[in-house]
């Protein structure tokens, strides 16, 4: 019986500690180390990964997110839906963009932004979604483009825990007018410090990208927007580059766990989203009324967890003074009151899932 189960161990997980280290001394050799070939080569890599016909490096997910709105005239005025119960990184996009965010409650059997009720949120200020797929489930992406055309918005997603997840036979990351993702280290596809990449189809936006995260300037010392610095490095990028190619493999790893989960608990007084082929299981989140006690049993027994996440963004002090954050939000505030989030990652061994599959049923029918 092992003694602890981690919540997440990155080392273990990827197992490419040499050839890392290989790449990094290339990189360094090289003696060039922003926006060179590795950038360059990844960017092509993802977007072809993606499905899309550009990618963007940029320094971060959430920089990913508030480019992509900035770039597409996203600002002071506009309202852009978006699911109440994200990470507050996607809220905090929209409102450094000076953009409000309408918060739109999710639908419960996906815990993804509710297509039915983002209608209901759309008013003459709306100008774009923003879907999150969650956990690294997908949003209804073909009802939200629907939704787009009919009322003539655009369509953005936060891809940050869904690298690699699909709509029937295609990835996500060339399904909307942009996409942005993350790759901090905890990600499905992470590097070892902060990185990001916006993907779209619309060779315009992805020049304007190119031109923003690089201080605004396309030729070097003049500048046609007032930019940013938000670059992906070239040896994150290097490290990305060598790991995704692994990443088809370690998402079927991680939706084999979440099959096994999701059977083993299946008969459990806590809810579980039905197993979904399409996602990519960045977490395995279960919702249950007493979770509070559920976690600090298995943390008695050496199983760690996480909640995901213990506030939502309206409740957050530094929304306090924010009109659109006044709102109740009933089935946001119990997803934050009621989730829990078990160890799911590729390296998960079966001795230590069944372990914590074990406790679990000991917390509610004893041992
Ligand atoms: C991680 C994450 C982000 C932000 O990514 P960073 O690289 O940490 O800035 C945005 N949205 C979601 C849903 C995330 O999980």
């Amino acid at each position: 019986m092992p003694v602890s189960v981690p919540f997440l161990d990155l080392v273990q997980s990827y197992g490419d500690g040499e050839k890392i280290a290989v790449t990094c001394a290339t990189v360094a050799q090289s003696g060039w180390y922003i926006l060179g070939p590795e950038v360059a080569a990844f960017e092509r890599e993802f977007a072809a990964y993606c499905g899309a016909a550009h990618g963007v490096g940029v320094g971060n997910g959430l920089d990913a997110l508030r480019l992509l709105l900035l770039a597409s005239d996203i600002g002071p005025g506009a309202e852009v839906i978006v699911p109440a119960n994200t990470y507050i990184a996607t809220i905090l996009a929209i409102t450094q963009t000076g953009a409000t965010p309408v918060l739109v409650e999710p639908a419960l059997a996906t815990l993804n932004l509710d297509p039915a009720r983002v209608e209901a949120a759309i008013s003459p200020h709306t100008r774009a979604m923003l879907a999150v797929h969650l956990y690294g489930n997908p949003a209804a992406m073909v009802e939200l483009q629907a939704i787009a055309s009919r009322h003539d918005l655009l369509l953005f997603d936060d891809c940050a825990q869904a690298h690699g997840a699909t709509i029937g036979s295609q990835r996500l990351g060339s399904l909307s007018n942009g996409s942005g993702f993350s790759f901090f280290p905890t990600k499905n596809l992470g590097c070892l410090g902060d990185g990001g990449a916006v993907t779209t189809n619309d060779g315009k936006l992805a020049e304007r990208l190119r031109c923003l995260r690089n201080y605004g300037s396309q030729r070097k010392y003049y500048n046609q927007l007032a930019g940013w610095n938000s670059r992906l490095d070239e040896l994150q990028a290097a490290i990305l580059r060598q790991r995704l190619p692994h990443l088809d493999q370690r998402n079927a790893e991680r939706r084999r766990l979440a099959q096994v989960y999701i059977e083993a608990l299946q008969e459990l007084p806590l809810q579980l989203l039905p197993y979904n082929p399409q996602s990519v299981y960045h977490l395995l989140p279960v919702l249950c009324r007493d979770r509070d006690s559920l976690q600090a049993f298995l943390k008695e027994r050496g199983i760690a967890t996480m909640i995901h996440y213990p506030l939502p963004p309206h409740q957050q002090d530094c929304y306090r003074h924010c009109a659109w954050a006044q709102r109740s939000l009933p089935l946001t505030e119990a997803i934050a009151q009621q989730e829990l989030s078990l160890p799911l990652y590729p390296g998960l061994t079966d001795a230590q899932q069944t372990y914590v599959i074990e406790q679990i049923r000991a917390f509610y029918f004893g041992p």
